[in-house]
């Protein structure tokens, strides 16, 4: 390695198609969510396998929006995982509801099915699975253990992914996807719901919209413009914009080929860091067909050369970004005052949060970058 080279943990893949996406509606003068939003809803729910899709500003609005509907207020307990980005449970926190943590798999990163089990009360609303990294949660099982609880997905990484054939998104009673950059597609900001549920989706795309029953479309468009909208439920706003809409709809095109360059590049990854014996790949099976948002391993420090931290600034040092695969909630200042919580009450979370490391895995990376970052990993050996 004689070059230094600087490769950043992710990058978005928007271009030219997306600046000239922007050139109607900023032309039309349709700002607001309208006709993109409507074909960019359209078409994530046919991508998705479900009947209705809700754009909103992004996918911890979208989670609100789905507890809302759902009626989930003070005294209801919603389980989260332990180990997740933080706004899975402030959702909960923001519904007037408790939420219930249960320890992760450090082997899927996701909810563990046994440690699920007893946490469950008659105050259970709500199971929020997470697909983390774009890995869909065993929602077989969870629907096998809870056959009466909603579960709520989490699928802020997992645009694309299915598990068993049914793509994520569809496997609960709603899903909720994140358009961030850290994402695989991305309009800036943005969320969308999925639901296969009428009478939900109608609730949420009132609530989404200050709670009118009229939609400011078809206030514009109809024939009796006397006619107001009745507000008979407490609304926000959370309306995604024609121009985040725009690009969603080019992004969205784009999706199944960028996450086969992911999967392509994943395994790449995975084989050529099979040798290293304190790293451990992300685990595949055939029924998972991963989202790639993330490249996460999970390093062994029994046998390791030295700590994660340690590591981490090594790579950093070769100009390779990595991360901590996200957060064990339960340590964040906020949860670990309010509700007394202890590293060890949820040991998997805990493990996760210190031994993760994601590498760099996105659609602007070149071979000879990806050669790079494996290169650095095994000077460490
Ligand atoms: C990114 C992420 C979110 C938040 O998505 P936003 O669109 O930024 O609100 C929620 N949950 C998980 C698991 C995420 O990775």
């Amino acid at each position: 390695m004689t070059e230094h080279r600087n490769i950043p943990i992710s990058l978005p893949s928007t271009g030219e198609e997306e600046w000239l996406a922007l050139k109607e509606p900023l032309l039309s003068g349709w700002l607001t969510q309208g006709p993109k939003v409507a074909a960019f809803e359209a078409d994530f729910a046919k991508r998705h396998g479900v009947k209705h899709a809700v754009a909103t500003t992004s996918c911890t609005t979208s989670l609100h929006l789905i507890l809302t509907a759902l009626d989930i207020g003070p005294g209801d307990e919603v389980i989260v995982p332990a180990f997740t980005w933080v706004s899975t449970a402030n959702v909960v926190l923001y519904c007037g509801a408790t939420p219930i943590f249960a320890d992760v798999d450090p082997k899927t990163y996701n909810l563990a099915i046994d440690q699920v089990a007893n946490k469950i009360t008659e105050r259970t609303k709500a199971i929020l699975p997470v697909h983390l990294f774009g890995r869909c949660a065993d929602m077989d099982a969870l629907a096998e253990l809870a056959p009466n609880i909603p579960l709520v997905e989490d699928a802020a990484c997992a645009a694309g992914a299915a598990y068993k054939g049914r793509a994520a998104g569809s496997l609960g009673i709603a899903g909720a996807f994140s358009f961030h950059p850290r994402k695989s597609i991305t309009t800036g900001e943005g969320g969308m719901v999925t639901t296969n549920d009428d009478a939900l989706a109608d609730r949420m795309r009132i609530i989404r919209n200050h709670g009118a029953s009229i939609s400011e479309e078809q206030r514009h468009l109809g024939p009796k413009p006397y006619i107001l909208p009745e507000f008979n439920l407490l609304g926000f706003n959370y309306r995604m914009t024609d121009l985040q809409g725009a690009v969603g709809l080019v992004q969205l095109q784009k999706l199944d080929g960028l996450l086969e360059e992911r999967r392509q590049w994943a395994e790449y990854y995975s084989r050529e860091l099979a040798s290293i014996k304190w790293l451990r790949t992300p685990q595949v099976t055939e029924e998972y067909s991963h989202g790639w948002q993330a490249y996460v391993c999970f390093v062994d420090e029994t046998v390791a050369p030295r700590p994660r931290n340690s590591m981490m600034e090594f790579l950093q040092s070769k100009g390779v970004s990595t991360r901590p695969g996200t957060h064990a909630v339960h340590l964040l200042g906020y949860y670990k005052d309010r509700f007394g919580l202890a590293p060890e009450d949820f040991p998997g979370a805990r493990d996760c949060d210190r031994f993760t490391l994601a590498l760099p895995l996105h659609n602007q990376m070149t071979a000879s970058d990806y050669r790079y970052v494996v290169a650095a990993l095994k000077e460490l050996e």
